[in-house]
């Protein structure tokens, strides 16, 4: 079963089990609304040894750090900020104290520059393995939060940074070239976290999400959850030094945010986000009226079949 199949499975399987005030599952994070112009925040990821990482090619320092930021870069894409986390790992016996005290350090420096407390969690042994798991609490106010599923036909469609650095990376990894600066990206990612704050508070910004699994996979999510369609200028799509096209919209991990914007606010909010953080937005596509989640990829304004998707790890 792929992943997408067992989360479809999650949705049919639980449908009638009560809410609790939440709002069931298909974005970032999960939605806890406190009633009082504020909501939680709640997300989790997992990685795994052989599947997410190698030993040899991530550093445990960079491990520590990189499984935080996946989960900031989530409350990050629903205007959020994070506060606390829950840590569970599962090491077995041939991890060393030097490992492990690495790792931690890891966790530790990301959590300290981001302003959030380790909670709790679970420690456990397991056989061959590393896996960890980390969880992230955010909080923010109800009218920052920005969901999939807002995307209106018009927006702009737009990427907060360069794309395909870490497919790159990993490529630079696998080949046994580990100090490269994909390489390193790929190890240590950043999460858009002040840009997700800052997106969170614009009106004109719609929908949002960040990209983790792809631009191809990502903003499939955003049309599938907004009953839209999209158009993507391929010429447009801002490529990471020492990546290409095909690695920018498939390769996955950039833990850029995606988002889409209201059209006639979109050159101001360029302008603005270039004055605060010293680095572009760009641009690239629309938000079709297709409702059936069709996405139009164009190169120069001639259409180009694919069936590009993202990485996809199987459940
Ligand atoms: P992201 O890439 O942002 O982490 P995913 O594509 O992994 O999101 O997950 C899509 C949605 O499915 C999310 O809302 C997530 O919480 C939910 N989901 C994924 N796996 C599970 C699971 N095992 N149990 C419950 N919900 C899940
Ligand atoms: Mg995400």
């Amino acid at each position: 079963m792929t992943e997408f199949g067992f989360i479809d499975s999650i949705r049919r399987l639980f449908a009638e089990l009560p809410d609790n005030g939440f709002e069931g599952i298909g974005d970032d994070c999960a939605v806890l609304p406190l009633g009082d112009g504020t909501s939680l925040l709640f997300t989790a990821d997992l990685l795994t040894e052989g599947i997410h990482f190698l030993r040899n090619t991530t550093p445990p320092y960079e491990l520590g750090r990189k499984a935080l930021a996946v989960n900031l870069s989530d409350v990050a894409a629903m205007g959020g900020r994070s506060v606390a986390t829950l840590l569970s790992v599962a090491l077995p016996p041939d991890v060393s104290d030097e490992w492990t005290e690495a790792f931690l350090r890891g966790y530790r420096d990301l959590s300290a520059e981001e302003g959030v407390m380790l909670a709790g969690g679970d420690t456990t042994s397991s056989r061959h393995d590393i896996t960890v798991n980390v969880t992230v609490v955010g909080r923010t106010a109800d009218h920052c939060i920005k969901r999939r599923s807002d995307a209106r036909a018009g927006d702009a469609i737009v990427v907060a940074g360069v794309l395909g650095a870490s497919g790159a990376g990993l490529r630079d990894l696998l080949a046994g070239n580990l100090d490269t600066p994909n390489a390193r990206i790929h190890n240590a990612p950043v999460a858009q976290t002040a840009e997700g704050l800052w997106l969170g508070e614009r009106t004109e910004v719609h929908a949002m999400t960040d990209l983790s699994d792809g631009l191809a996979s990502d903003l499939r999510h955003i049309a599938e959850q907004s009953h839209v369609g999209a158009t993507v200028d391929l010429e447009r799509i801002p490529i990471a030094p020492g990546s290409d096209l095909v690695t920018a919209l498939t390769g996955g991990e950039d833990y850029k945010l995606l988002f889409t914007a209201a059209p006639e606010a979109l050159p101001a909010l360029c302008r603005a986000f270039e004055s605060r953080f010293g680095r572009p937005l760009y641009p690239i596509g629309t938000v079709t009226e297709a409702e059936d989640d069709t996405i139009v990829w164009l190169d120069c304004g001639r259409r180009v079949e694919t069936d590009w998707r993202g990485y996809e790890h199987n459940a």
